[in-house]
This record gives structure tokens, sequence and C-alpha cells, in this order.
């Protein structure tokens, strides 16, 4: 399979869908994951294994990762909370889970009810879960509240360092670092992703940026520079952090794609097929607000992707095809 420069994971129908109250029916999101699949996203987090009862927008977990698995190419992933999500994820034939973790202690307690300690103790047990049921499965681990806290304030970088280091002993693939509530500045975030590869090597992975005060993507680029090389986005900007009031606004996947293509890294995506995904995001939640400014302000004249391919606006017009 082609490798691309950078990986955009779409979180979207996960992050997304779990911030807005309007319930999203299951024929719309399988349309939107297909769009965005079509569109050349490789990554998407289609869900969380949650009880119904408290994120009714994501009831349909099983089902939507069942069509996302049919699409060629796809890495389909799905957030668990607890043991019994990641079977049930693990069951329904995702490729990988990823966990939340916080960094945040009165976050941990607030989002999940459970101590720092004791959520990588329960990591430990789904990774022996995953090693004996699906030992194909990934695990990953965002590590939530990574630059601060809307209810602790400060987090403490050398907790976020150990926190990972005790991750990557209990068997995690991968571990990233999430701006949950929107408070990561480009110093801090060039200065823990440094720390966290020196700490924990080829295990340190994604970059998980919220927009709310619009450093979303200064912050991308400052965790580029440090080598991140995944980052979570959301389309139209939809998401945020239900438990963490205030936290709105993932980084918007048509201004980060764009922001990558111009610089000349390949995403593999295709920003006018992108739109056409947004079209069908748009068409299935009509009252919310879809961001970005690249849909708006439209592709720059001269465009050309990283890997030399012009607009087809444009190559069409020329060839007149
Ligand atoms: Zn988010």
């Amino acid at each position: 399979m082609k490798s691309f420069n950078v990986n955009i994971s779409e979180v979207g129908p996960r992050d997304g869908l779990q911030s807005i109250h309007t319930i999203m029916p299951t024929p719309y999101k399988l349309l939107w994951i297909s769009r965005l699949h079509e569109a050349g996203v490789r990554e998407i987090e289609v869900g969380s294994f949650v009880p119904a009862s408290l994120l009714p927008q994501l009831a349909d977990t099983a089902e939507v990762v069942r069509h996302a698995i049919s699409l060629n190419g796809l890495t389909v992933m799905a957030l668990v909370p607890n043991l019994k999500g990641a079977q049930a994820a693990i069951e329904a034939g995702v490729h990988r889970i990823t966990i939340p973790v916080s960094a945040s202690e009165a976050h941990s307690l607030a989002n999940l009810r459970r101590t720092r300690q004791a959520m990588v103790a329960q990591v430990r047990e789904m990774v022996a879960l995953r090693n004996t049921l699906a030992p194909h499965v990934g695990v990953e681990v965002g590590v939530s509240t990574a630059f601060g806290c809307t209810l602790q304030g400060l987090v403490p970088e050398d907790d976020v360092v150990r926190l990972a280091a005790d991750l990557a002993e209990a068997g995690v693939d991968e571990i990233g670092l999430s701006d949950t509530t929107g408070m990561a500045n480009p110093a801090q975030v060039r200065r823990l992703f440094r720390q966290l590869r020196e700490v924990i090597g080829a295990k340190a992975g994604a970059a998980h940026m919220h927009n709310t005060r619009g450093l979303g993507l200064a912050n991308c680029l400052a965790a580029w520079d440090e080598g991140v090389r995944t980052f979570d986005s959301s389309m139209g900007g939809l998401g945020g952090c239900p438990f963490a009031p205030g936290a709105s606004g993932n980084v918007v996947t048509e201004d980060l794609v764009f922001m990558f293509e111009a610089m000349g890294q390949d995403t593999g995506i295709d920003l006018e097929k992108l739109l056409l995904a947004r079209e069908a995001l748009h068409a299935a939640l009509p009252n919310e607000p879809v961001y970005g400014m690249t849909p708006e302000a439209g592709l720059t004249k001269g465009f050309v992707y990283a890997d030399g391919r012009a607009p087809r606006a444009l190559s069409g017009s020329a060839s007149h095809g």
C-alpha cells in the first residue's frame, strides 16, 4: 500500500458527534464515512463503545464499524473507555482501539470516574484481552488534558510524561497527546512531544489538537516539527468533550489537509472530494455549524497537491476533460 508523509486521522464521527445533541441517523453516518474514504482518508475513528444511555449519539457504533471495515484500505478505530468496551470493539471487528486516559486527576475522576493509576491498571487488562482475543488489533492511548485542564488548570508536564511511560510499560502500542480542552500553545507542544519521544521512543503517537483559541494548526505544525506524523482532526471542526465544559472545536480536517499539501507533504487526501464529504455532513446535520477557512476561501490560484497533481477543476479545463 502507498504510504503518505502525513496520516490524517478523522475523528468527526466520534469526537464530533458525541459533542452535539443531534443524533445523526445511521445511514447518514455510513454515507459520510464512505465519502471520507473516497476522498482518501485512510484512518477514521468511527465511534465509541460506551453505554447508549451515556452517549445515544454513538449507540450504533457496532453497525458503523461493520460498514467501515468493508472499505478498502481504511483503518477503523473506535474509542473504548473500559474492558467491556474493548471486548465489544474487538468483536465488532475494529482494527485499532483508542483509550482515553487523563493526565489530569480531576478530569480522570469526572470523565472516567477512575484515578489515573486505576486507568493504567485497566489499560493493562485491556492489552491482555487484546493479546488473547485479537493480537492483530492495535491499542492506542490518547492522553487527554495533556496540555491543561478546565477543572484542574495546570497539568504538570512531568505528570504527562510519567503517565505515558507507565502506559508504554503496560503494553500500549502508541501513546499520543490530546489538547482536550484547547489550552495548548506551540512552545508547550514542542516541549511535551520532545519529552514524550525521549521517554517512549517509537511509541510516541498522534497529536489531537483543538482550535478553541485559534491555535489548532499552529500546534499541529509544532508537533510536526517534533516528528509527529499522525494528526487527529474533525471535518468541519465538529467536536469537543462533553465532560470538559467550554472545550469545543477539533482542528478542522479541511484546513489541516490544505496546510500539509501546500507545504508539499502528501496526505493522500483529495481536497475537492473532501468537500463532497463535507456536503454529506452538512446534509445530515443541517442545523449544526461547520467550520473551516479553506472550504470558504477555496484553493489558492496555482495550487498543486504534494504529489504534483493539479486540482481537477483546473486540470479539467486545461484538458477539456
Ligand atoms: Zn477532540
